[in-house]
């Protein structure tokens, strides 16, 4: 699959990616998740790419991307290769839709965002706060399923867009993670069919993330546990693109003080703020060492700490923020 396949040919024992959403300012969940990416990866002598998730237009932010980049090397954390920005790969995600339909996965879906919010018929029981695809749908429940021949047809027929959805059927996925263990979703039940692109058509997150992985050769995810829950879709999908899947780490979130995922409106703790605020780039590598179990003695740079990292001493628990 195009140009950047190439790079999915080098043997590393580890590639990872960092994939930052150019939305707003870092903060130090994103560091936390950011550098324990980068120590899996680095550790073992592994590569790490850089990529841009900047297809939701209402989300990005003008300067972000530029602002992401002053905190990541302010940090000390690097990447291999050139960064990838998802709104350049169009064509891969066509690609991919092309494939699926063809295949037999896809149906138009017209339904609005009211009659969608009718339809759940309950409230998805999710444990984990929202990730970037917005707040978990309920149960979608195949309204469209078997009704248009095509997404022109769907969108003829009710002058409206039409999103493309995966069918899914019913039964357990399971999949291991490197730090919740063994975890199985029945996605039919969660989530059902699920959008893979916008009512224009365009690439949404799942899709997307499955496609990049698989083309930038990523075999480890480490990311936020806000996505655990959209990780048995993201298998639907590599199985029904005939993708590998990665090994999979989900780390726990960092929290403030009253137990509220770190978020954009907490600007006090992004890491620009901090650094105006005078904190050196080596008090926040202490301070993600040491939530990851790792001694409080402060050290220079992020690859001082390679040596001593190791992902098994993880904690579980979500981890509460230095300051608030
Ligand atoms: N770009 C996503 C975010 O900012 C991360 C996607 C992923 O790691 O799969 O939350
Ligand atoms: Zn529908």
């Amino acid at each position: 699959m195009g140009r950047i396949s190439r790079i999915a040919t080098a043997t590393s024992p580890v590639r990872g990616r960092l994939a930052p959403s150019p939305s707003g300012d870092l903060h130090l969940g994103h560091a936390r998740s950011f550098l324990l990416a980068w120590w899996q990866a680095r550790s073992q002598g592994g590569e790490i790419i850089l990529r841009m998730e900047d297809l939701d237009a209402d989300r990005c932010v003008e300067g972000a991307e530029q602002s992401v980049l002053e905190d990541l090397h302010w940090l000390g954390i690097d990447w291999d290769g050139e960064i990838v920005r998802q709104s350049d790969r169009l064509q891969l995600y066509e690609d991919a839709l092309t494939k699926l339909w063809s295949d037999g996965h896809l149906y138009p879906c017209t339904c609005t965002r009211k009659e969608l919010a009718e339809a759940a018929s309950a409230p998805h029981p999710t444990e984990t706060p929202q990730g970037p695809g917005g707040a978990e749908p309920g149960l979608y429940p195949g309204t469209c399923r078997g009704r248009f021949d095509s997404r022109e047809a769907a969108m003829e027929a009710t002058g409206r867009g039409a999103a493309w959805r995966m069918k899914i059927p019913p039964g357990e996925c399971s999949f291991r993670d490197g730090i919740w263990g063994d975890y199985v979703e029945d996605v039919s039940a969660t989530v059902g069919d699920f959008p893979v692109t916008t009512k224009d058509g365009r690439a949404a997150y799942q899709l997307a993330v499955v496609v990049d992985d698989a083309d930038q050769g990523v075999d480890h995810v480490l990311r936020g546990d806000d996505l655990l829950s959209s990780t048995a879709r993201q298998i639907h999908l590599q199985r029904a693109l005939g993708l590998p899947s990665p090994a999979w780490y989900h780390v726990p979130l960092v929290i403030d003080g009253t137990g509220q995922r770190l978020a954009k409106r907490h600007d006090s703790l992004s890491l620009r703020r901090l650094r105006e605020g005078g904190w050196k780039a080596s008090e926040v590598l202490s301070w993600v060492a040491s939530s990851v179990g790792l001694d409080g003695v402060s050290r220079a740079t992020a690859s001082d700490w390679l040596e001593d990292f190791r992902l098994e001493s993880l904690p579980q628990g979500a981890v509460i923020g230095p300051v608030s």
